[in-house]
């Protein structure tokens, strides 16, 4: 039994358990209320069941299951043939290292905010999955992101619960010399030391850099402490720690990448670091420069201008000052590298600017992100037309496994090995819809809707619990549950992403006497359930939760209208796999992406969506809805009033009435008929597996150049 316990631990040990079905049960088994309360977190489970406990627990069927989930674990991490051996073994033998300010890979490790970081996850595990070499590098965020709870009025507040690495499945980098590892990199004239743990992410290894030790001075050592916390002297710290930290840590470990990937320009300070050592080995600058560019690679985000990190010449003055001196690289010269304007070096250092100088290659993460980011930088390469502009695009995908609720995964392993194959191909995903009756899918959808239900419940139930104070909804109270309910028979919309005011999050309520028909038609009802945070400085985007939680509170809306604390990627789970609507309408083309959408499409919800991000791409008319066909207005009142009417009216003329037109046996077929077409064509194209087997073709490998 020893073994047994000591293969349950191993499981802890490693993030893989957190895309496997079977894994996540055993935890789940061990105490469905702990599970719970720990927020999915199996050390911290652990910590609170005794040995003995364990032991015991492991003599019956549980302890089978570990063993055979061990082995699982076991063969994966000792695969020989992956996809990576077969078509790039020079990503076997070097690894690509690649850089992000934050990671989402589940809920428990609370190191990332939103949409970047979850992508940055989901790019790990997939990456790990194709048996591709693959070093990420990140901070360890000792508080993390904030836990948002609001308060009677609606408004936002944040709070900061710190995360201790006893109760992580993560391990301290040990020197050669068996001591802590610790690098240092110069900021202003102090040199300011890190720490560096591990985690593993399937075959992949995640390392994270820590200045939260003894060594250093107090401001420094909270530079590991919130994710994007903090003002610019803060960013600019984080991200020489993130950037030259992380080279730095790289060289320590002897670990020589075959591709630098700057996932934002948050770490592109890494390529200071990187020309440096060129430069100390006598390589004249020019030469240096170019080195550096054919190992790097560039991904930017967003097109919207505060998302691209900008330090005035001052700020870079104080902070460089010493590094400079000692790494031989003129003031001017750095500033020229990350000048927008090439003949005034006296502006603003960018952060994108940087990076896009040290690329071999740059992308954006959608087919129209790609075009609006080469209009968006044309000025920087002085060429006539935006088509020259040597950014290209891959679009973001999600990984699958991860996003498949246990009863999802069940559900398709009914019909098919497991989603790999489900999602190989269209023609494949078609073949095991073929094996699927109308009957069964239109099960998974009322389950999967009674479980978010139920689960809004608890939440609810929960929020009042912890608050022991006004509730958001005293209507909730359990005595009144039956009382104004969400009902699975109802029409279910999702809205839920980080509250940036470009996401329009409260566009919906734009025409409240026309939103209430909507809500509280007498056959044809709908109810919409909201989650997401805004960033703690963006008052706007607070504002915007609050109106929403006013609407909610309407009489008309009650019980029908629904905001959700403290949106997470446990949250996301949930409410990605219950809805049967996934809504998004931010203002085009401003979401770069976008990939919540996506998550959606196994668990048979539809997209409603601005022909933004990744839906121009993937809407064929008969997948899902878009709203309006991408026009664009200057005034952005005219926008809301435009893109809202088009909202409200595909609901009332085309998604309401598809949904509740039944047919003789009461299954709505029409519907059925959109959730297959999407499945088809959506979950084989827009997963994380094709988008790094994208990365690992056009931008890891270098064959052409070599
Ligand atoms: C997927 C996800 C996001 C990104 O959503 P968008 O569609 O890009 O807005 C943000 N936060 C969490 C927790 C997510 O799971």
């Amino acid at each position: 039994m020893r073994k047994t316990v000591s293969s349950c631990k191993e499981l802890t040990r490693n993030l893989w358990w957190s895309w496997d079905t079977e894994a996540k049960e055993i935890f789940k088994e061990l105490s469905p209320i702990l599970w719970e309360r720990v927020n999915h977190n199996p050390v911290e489970l652990l910590r609170h069941i005794s040995n003995e406990e364990l032991q015991s627990r492991c003599q019956c069927d549980l302890g089978k299951k570990i063993e055979r989930v061990a082995e699982r674990f076991r063969s994966y991490m000792n695969e020989p043939a992956t996809w990576a051996a077969a078509n790039a073994p020079e990503l076997v033998k070097n690894p690509v290292a690649y850089f992000c300010a934050e990671f989402g890979i589940h809920e428990s490790v609370r190191i990332y905010s939103g949409g970047l970081g979850v992508l940055a996850g989901d790019h790990i595990k997939s990456a790990s999955d194709l048996g591709i070499n693959f070093v990420g590098i990140t901070l360890f965020y000792k508080e993390g992101y904030f836990r948002q709870y609001l308060n009677h009025d609606g408004w936002q507040l944040e709070d900061y619960p710190l995360q201790y690495a006893e109760s992580l499945p993560i391990e301290k980098v040990i020197g050669p010399d068996g001591k802590d590892l610790i690098i240092s990199v110069n900021i202003a004239q102090s040199e300011v030391f890190a720490q560096a743990w591990s985690l593993k992410v399937g075959r992949a290894t995640l390392y994270l850099l820590d200045t939260n030790i003894p060594a250093n001075e107090s401001h420094y050592r909270d530079i590991c402490c919130r994710v994007y916390g903090g003002d610019q002297n803060m960013r600019i710290n984080q991200e020489i720690v993130l950037g030259i930290g992380g080279v730095k840590l790289l060289n320590a470990l002897g670990i020589d990448p075959a591709v630098y990937h700057m996932n934002e320009g948050h770490s592109a300070f890494l390529t200071l670091e990187l020309l440096a050592k060129e430069l100390e080995a006598g390589i004249p600058m020019e030469e240096a420069k170019k080195i550096i560019k054919n190992r790097c690679v560039f991904t930017t985000h967003t097109p919207v201008p505060a998302g691209h990190d900008r330090f005035s010449r001052d700020m870079m003055h104080y902070t460089f000052d010493r590094y400079l001196q000692q790494s031989g690289i003129e003031f001017d010269d750095l500033m020229l590298l990350g000048s927008e304007d090439r003949s005034n070096i006296y502006g603003l250092f960018t952060m994108t600017v940087l990076a896009l100088n040290f690329s071999r290659a740059a992308n954006g993460v959608s087919k129209l992100h790609g075009e609006v980011s080469r209009q968006m930088w044309q000025k920087l390469y002085g060429v006539s037309s935006a088509d020259e502009v040597p950014i290209g695009h891959i679009t973001n995908g999600i990984h699958s496994q991860s996003w498949a609720s246990g009863v999802t995964d069940h559900f398709w392993r009914k019909y098919t090995d497991n989603l790999d194959t489900l999602t190989a191909s269209r023609q494949a995903a078609e073949e095991v819809l073929a094996r699927i009756s109308d009957e069964e899918l239109w099960c998974l959808r009322y389950r999967l809707k009674r479980n978010l239900i139920d689960f809004i419940y608890r939440y609810l139930g929960n929020q009042l619990f912890h608050q022991h104070t006004h509730s958001m909804y005293p209507e909730y109270d359990s005595s009144r549950l039956a009382k104004n309910t969400l009902s699975p028979d109802v029409l279910t919309i999702g809205f839920a992403r980080r509250f940036a005011t470009y996401k329009r999050a409260p566009l919906v309520f734009r025409d409240l006497d026309r939103l209430n028909r909507i809500i509280n038609h007498p056959t044809m009802p709908v109810q919409i359930v909201f989650a997401g945070k805004a960033h703690p400085h963006d008052d706007a985007g607070k504002d915007y939760i609050r109106q929403i939680v006013e609407h909610s509170r309407r009489p008309q809306f009650s019980g029908k209208v629904i905001f959700l604390e403290n949106y997470n990627l446990g949250v996301a789970k949930r409410m990605v796999s219950g809805v049967d609507v996934w809504l998004n309408n931010p203002v085009r083309p401003m979401e770069a992406s976008g990939t919540s959408g996506e998550k959606t499409v196994l668990h048979g919800g539809l997209n409603f969506s601005v022909l933004d991000g990744w839906w121009p791409e993937a809407f064929n008319g008969e997948n899902g809805w878009s709203i309006g066909h991408g026009e664009t207005f200057d005034d952005y009142q005219e926008q809301d009033r435009f893109d809202a009417e088009k909202l409200y009216s595909t609901l009332e003329n085309q998604i309401i009435p598809t949904y509740y037109e039944h047919d003789e046996n009461n299954l709505p077929v029409k519907w059925l008929k959109k959730i297959r077409n999407a499945i088809a064509t959506i979950a084989p194209e827009y997963n994380t597996h094709r988008m790094v087997r994208d990365y690992a073709e056009k931008y890891y490998l270098n064959r052409n150049n070599d």
